[in-house]
């Protein structure tokens, strides 16, 4: 997914606002973190592996001077997790220098570094967003037909942030499927992946960028739309990918998840003695669900906020705790007959461990209720979902996963469910997960190896 942050501002500590404002968006990224800060002509990025306050001190802050910045959190879909590939990326190109961060991933990305790398460019990353930024950076024409260029090139999912001769830019593919919102702190701009950064930072929200837009952001904001938009924002943002407190389209993600969980209550209903969410993603559907069914929410499992993607991985052992490291039921599930929610079922080994766990403490019935569809196919367009044999539910029947994860029953919320729970009756979304068909072209045999840009030697 990835998280965007960007900001114009010559009078403010432009390194410490970016700071903050990935601070805000780290759920959409812990791999790696980077800063990248122009004064107009030099630039200067600092981009490592690990959390934003890992990769970045007081010192280091210090060190970032600038009226522009851009910064980034990476969570891969692309090339591995490593120093080359952590972001903002810097190309210079034939035309230009390019500091780049991305939300998204290419399909076709492979055609792409070849023909790059036929006209001699050298490409340091193995991931797919240099590709973007060094077709603008390559591009004699003017800003705007540059970007406008390289998205009619680039297939799949593009959302990025920039700094390009001077100003901060950034724009959406035309269907728009990662989100970015344009804020305004005092006199100054910012954009980011979702609202609650701007919060942080104490920035208005305008307006969201548009699919097929891109902003070049000055003493004021200059619009232009490059791509005809065939708007298509991803439906997982809602369910799963966006923090609570973010707004998309207007409507607070929060407020739709609990509708989620009220619609699942009424489609897939089930009597029990308590509610309890797998935290934290699906509390907002816990809550829905307890209050459409009137069976009382409880917490039920404690989770350990401090793993993260990060973490190192325990020795043999204590792996055989596996679940444990992150989840510890208490002991009033004992004698009860529980709902368990959670926002969805990717390969199933979260679910199939809680429900072990659930009924080694006393649980005497465990009801799974999933506020999204099965996901049957893969993403192409920036969640790391992997190919069908990765996914639980993938060529095989609900029942057969609820016996594979041993849950006394298993249901999830219809994508019409997912869908009114936006309230946003006009929107076309990407539901490709949920139903296989996909708004671009995709992969043959619907696989994209995560890893082909890899040197052998890695
Ligand atoms: P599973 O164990 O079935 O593979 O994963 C399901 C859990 O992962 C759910 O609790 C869900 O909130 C979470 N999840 C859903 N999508 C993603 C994703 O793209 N990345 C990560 N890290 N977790 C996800
Ligand atoms: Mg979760």
């Amino acid at each position: 997914m990835c998280g965007l942050f960007g900001i114009r501002a010559p009078e403010r500590d432009v390194a410490r606002v970016s700071y903050f404002g990935l601070f805000a968006l780290q759920h959409r990224g812990q791999e790696s973190a980077g800063i990248a800060v122009s004064d107009g002509g030099r630039l200067t990025v600092v981009r490592d592996m690990g959390l934003v306050p890992q990769v970045f001190s007081e010192q280091t802050l210090r060190g970032l001077d600038g009226q522009l910045a851009i910064g980034h959190t990476r969570y891969s879909t692309t090339g591995s997790t490593r120093w080359a590939n952590a972001q903002p990326l810097v190309h210079h190109g034939r035309a230009r220098t390019l500091a780049l961060g991305h939300n998204g991933n290419l399909t076709n990305a492979q055609e792409l570094r070849e023909e790059l790398q036929a006209e001699g460019d050298r490409l340091g990353s193995s991931s797919d967003s240099e590709v973007i930024a060094a077709l603008i950076a390559n591009d004699p024409a003017p800003l705007p037909e540059a970007v406008a260029h390289t998205l009619e090139r680039v297939e799949g999912a593009t959302t990025a942030v920039a700094l390009a001769e001077g100003r901060l830019i950034g724009f959406r593919d035309p269907y728009g499927f990662r989100p970015l919102v344009l804020g305004r702190l005092g006199e100054d701009w910012v954009l980011a992946s979702e609202s609650c950064a701007l919060d942080l930072v104490g920035a208005e929200p305008v307006r969201e960028v548009r699919p097929g837009e891109l902003v070049i952001i000055d003493q004021e904001v200059e619009s232009h739309q490059v791509v005809e938009p065939t708007a298509r924002l991803c439906l997982f943002e809602f369910i799963y990918l966006a923090r609570p407190d973010s707004r998309l389209a207007g409507e607070e993600i929060h407020g739709a998840r609990i509708r989620m969980g009220e619609t699942l209550a009424a489609e897939a209903p089930v009597e029990a003695d308590l509610v309890m969410p797998v935290p934290d993603s699906g509390t907002p559907a816990a809550i829905g669900f307890s209050r459409a069914s009137g069976v009382p929410f409880s917490e039920g499992l404690i989770k350990n906020r401090y793993v993260g993607r990060t973490f190192i991985q325990p020795d043999q052992g204590l792996r055989e705790q596996g679940i444990k490291l992150k989840f510890n039921p208490l002991a009033e599930v004992a004698g009860k007959r529980l709902v368990v929610v959670d926002d969805s079922i990717v390969r199933g080994t979260t679910m199939r461990q809680l429900v072990s766990i659930l009924f080694e403490r006393g649980a005497t019935e465990v009801h799974v209720r999933v506020s999204s569809p099965p996901i049957i196919s893969p993403c192409f367009y920036g969640i790391d979902f992997g190919d069908d044999s990765q996914l639980v539910a993938a060529g095989q029947s609900v029942e057969a996963t609820r016996r594979e994860i041993g849950a006394t029953s298993l249901a999830h919320l219809s994508l019409d469910g997912v869908q009114r729970a936006t309230q946003l009756p006009g929107a076309e979304f990407c539901r490709a997960c949920f139903t296989r068909k996909y708004p671009t072209r995709v992969p043959a045999g619907r696989i994209l190896q995560k890893l082909r840009f890899e040197p052998a030697s890695v």
